[in-house]
């Protein structure tokens, strides 16, 4: 859990690097003393201030734009302070320097990853599934994500979750009640419609189940191991299936040689191909630690394209690649390179023919390809989800179900319905941030970037 949370933070909010305007953001519960330090005079509340931002000697650090945004009107509900400035990073840094100067005896200090939404999470700006939203806004890939996690920012999602947490809480308030007056309990599950009202309960949760089903791939995507000798074609294969669009090139942090995961969309849902052609034996220690990585994407992979030339038999590096990979991942046979042979064979479940130079096959490898990621190209995914969401929403349905088989016993089992409510009840509140231990915030915020 992030500590200090009673002082005052700022950061630099914008990417790093150089841009037109860079914005430094401070967030604290009295800024007012922090205005006057830097400019000698109190802010309008949201106006825009053409101001000169000075150091301590009154020199000019930069000229910019000073925003005030007085608490609870803000994005984190305590105050704001917002300064644009030109988006450089000495001058961004010389400003921010500034500011903690000037903001020393309040307490100022650097935020942490994500510090700036976790506040407005506990100011109540925010819910938790509305914050998590806000760092897949940031990181949505494509325009499908982007949508969907601003539906999810604007709370849709968290709607929909409150309302059916409302029905649960609402049918386990009548059992409670029922509780307290013993003879009443025989006929309770049929005075109101108990079970009724819960098969109800549950369709709805399945609705929702499958929707945020949706809403994870779209924000996880599928990762796909494209194995495969050199020259069957894994680079047109990869151009291919990425069309107009240019395959983003992820190189993993911190080396430039190893271009281990290329991402595409089909469809919209982010594809992660995770290129195996550095996987060979090497002395050379940057290229070992590329080549781990590589083994650690393909151990994440949802499924490995083994690609080979319809022309040539399996070799040995083949039978190399197949035996190392992790035994439960499905394996997707595709040859390439079919314009080159008179008969077409017959596609099959695990095997496929196509041409990336043609194009023929090409659809079908990309409808398989979302059939395994369990993408449903006709259900709506109205708004991102995460794993964590969808594990929330089975573990209420789990209950749900559970309480379903204490109705059906229909005895004295009252209590036990009751206490199934009330699981599912906090599993659904853990989405959108009721229930939630500090480990947990702490490890969603923590995955933030600095500034947000
Ligand atoms: P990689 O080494 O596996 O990445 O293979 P490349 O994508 O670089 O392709 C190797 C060669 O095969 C290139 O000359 C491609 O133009 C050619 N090639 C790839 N796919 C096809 C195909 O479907 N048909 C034909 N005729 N040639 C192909």
């Amino acid at each position: 859990m992030i500590s200090h949370a009673h002082q005052p933070i700022a950061a630099i909010a914008t990417a790093p690097g150089r841009g037109g305007i860079g914005v430094i953001r401070v967030s604290g519960k009295q800024l007012l003393p922090l205005c006057q330090s830097l400019f000698n005079r109190n802010l309008t509340p949201r106006h825009a201030h053409y101001l000169s931002f000075n150091d301590a000697t009154g020199e000019a650090i930069d000229k910019g734009i000073a925003l005030f945004f007085p608490a609870p009107h803000s994005y984190t509900g305590e105050d704001v302070l917002e300064l644009q400035g030109h988006g450089g990073p000495a001058v961004l840094r010389r400003l921010l320097d500034r500011c903690l100067e000037a903001g020393q005896p309040l307490g100022l200090r650097l935020a942490e990853p994500g510090e700036f939404t976790q506040r407005a999470f506990l100011n109540d700006r925010l819910d938790l599934a509305q914050a998590e939203a806000v760092a897949d806004l940031i990181e949505a890939s494509s325009e499908a994500a982007a949508k969907s996690a601003m539906a999810s920012l604007s709370g849709r999602f968290s709607e929909n979750v409150t309302a059916l947490d409302q029905r649960v809480v609402h049918l386990r308030m009548l059992v409670e009640a029922t509780l307290d007056f013993p003879e009443e309990e025989i006929d309770f599950l049929e005075k109101y419609q108990a079970r009724d009202q819960l098969a109800d309960i549950r369709r709805t949760l399945d609705d929702l189940l499958g929707q945020a089903r949706q809403g994870m791939i779209l924000r996880e995507g599928l990762h796909v191991v494209l194995a495969g000798q050199p020259n069957v074609g894994k680079s047109s294969l990869l151009n291919a299936l990425a069309g107009d669009e240019v395959a983003i090139v992820t190189p993993i942090a911190g080396t430039t040689r190893d271009k281990v995961v290329q991402q595409i969309h089909i469809q919209g849902v982010p594809i992660h191909i995770i290129d195996t052609a550095g996987l060979r034996e090497t002395e050379d220690t940057v290229e070992s630690i590329g080549i781990a990585r590589t083994w650690a994407e393909i151990e994440k992979a949802d499924v490995i394209i083994h690609l080979q030339d319809i022309r040539s038999p399996e070799d040995e590096l083949d039978a190399a690649i197949t035996k190392r990979l992790p035994p439960r991942t499905p394996v997707l046979k595709v040859y390439n390179k079919l314009d080159l042979v008179e008969q077409t064979p017959e596609n099959s479940q695990n095997a496929l023919y196509l041409s990336a130079k043609s194009g023929t096959g090409l659809e079908l490898l990309k409808q398989r390809l979302l059939d395994i990621a369990g993408w449903n190209p006709a259900a709506e995914s109205p708004w991102l989800a995460r794993e964590r969401h969808v594990q929330a929403l089975q573990q209420a349905a789990q209950h749900l179900n559970q309480a379903d088989q204490h109705a059906q016993l229909n005895d004295s089992v009252l209590d036990l319905f009751a206490e199934e409510l009330r699981l599912a009840h906090e599993s659904l509140c853990s989405i959108t941030g009721q229930f939630t231990s500090d480990d947990l915030l702490g490890e969603i915020f923590s995955s933030f970037c600095i500034g947000k």
